[in-house]
């Protein structure tokens, strides 16, 4: 039997670390490269929030109605269920039952006024949740999954992300928004052509903010994405401190937080409730562990 000579492995020394992005990872480090470290380098735990599970909750449904592939529009009884199904507790812990049902009945009131927007001319979605990866160069990869893609009244596509902020911004503040430039460029890479639009919905004040794709510079988003890039694999990871702090997840980590900014009744607010959400986990540990000591040990072994 011949012997086979393997190639020698390339020399892959001067080749750029390869990265994994996502538009709200670009986000998180042109916001604060700091806490883009403590978030995603060394991967501190974070405590989901009532805000991000109430707008996961919505989306889920969301999804569940516009993925409906009927010929009439679902009823808004299919987008209750969907909530009810779908709804993510986590980040009410420690919450009281009351206010835990003001949160609920606050996403049912945002998705009825939702089915009343889009009922009368909704035609299912040509996808949902659509995942895609990007090679951008420069050993990027931009990843991310695009809400509800939309056939447009032409015949192609319109791709629509839906925000749960209790605002909604202008045109333009987002014309040259990194995200929009980001799904016409997903849209391309995935269907082989651009949308014909890219809308920012949100969801609560019920307004779309829609971008022709001709008004989107996704040049200008590659060379941004390519910046953060390289300011990552060189490790600048400074604090920029700003209002936002208040609602940091690492503010015991960050040497930069130097205690209650200018909202000390909201900055308050903020900890405390933190500060429930974890005694309210500690708790359950807390009576778990005593179950198990119970059964195995005794109740002695607790005295
Ligand atoms: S507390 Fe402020 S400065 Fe510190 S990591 Fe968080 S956002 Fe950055």
């Amino acid at each position: 039997m011949s012997s086979v000579t393997l190639p020698a492995p390339l020399d892959r020394v001067g080749e750029p670390t390869p990265l994994r992005l996502s538009f709200s990872r670009v986000d998180t480090y042109e916001t604060c490269a700091l806490k883009y470290r403590f978030a995603y380098v060394d991967e501190l735990p974070q405590v989901p929030g009532p805000a991000l599970s109430w707008g996961s909750s919505i989306h889920a449904a969301l999804e569940t109605w516009w993925d409906q592939k009927l010929p009439d529009p679902p009823s808004v009884d299919v987008l209750l269920q969907a909530l009810f199904d779908r709804w993510d507790d986590d980040g009410f812990a420690g919450m009281d039952r009351d206010e835990k049902v003001r949160w609920y009945r606050h996403a049912q009131n945002v998705l009825r006024r939702h089915h009343d927007r889009h009922a009368r001319t909704y035609a299912p979605a040509v996808a949902t949740e659509q995942w895609f990866e990007l090679e951008v160069g420069n050993a990027v990869t931009v990843v991310g999954s695009i809400d509800h893609v939309a056939r447009t009244d032409s015949g192609g596509i319109g791709i629509v992300d839906w925000k749960t902020n209790r605002k909604a911004k202008t045109r333009a503040d987002v014309s040259d928004s990194l995200q929009l430039a980001v799904y016409a460029l997903a849209a391309r890479h995935l269907w082989g052509h651009d949308p014909d639009w890219v809308a920012l919905e949100f969801v609560v004040p019920g307004i779309r903010v829609t971008v022709p794709r001709d008004q989107i510079d996704v040049d200008a988003a590659v060379v941004r994405i390519h910046k953060v890039a390289d300011r990552i694999r060189s490790e600048a990871f400074d604090p920029r401190p700003s209002a936002l702090c208040s609602w940091c997840d690492f503010r015991d980590e960050c040497p930069a937080f130097e205690g209650d900014g200018p909202d000390v009744a909201g900055t308050a607010l903020v900890e405390l409730r933190r500060l429930q959400r974890r005694s309210e986990r500690d708790r359950k540990r807390m009576e778990s562990l005593e179950a198990v000591v119970r059964t195995r040990l005794g109740d002695d072994a607790l005295a």
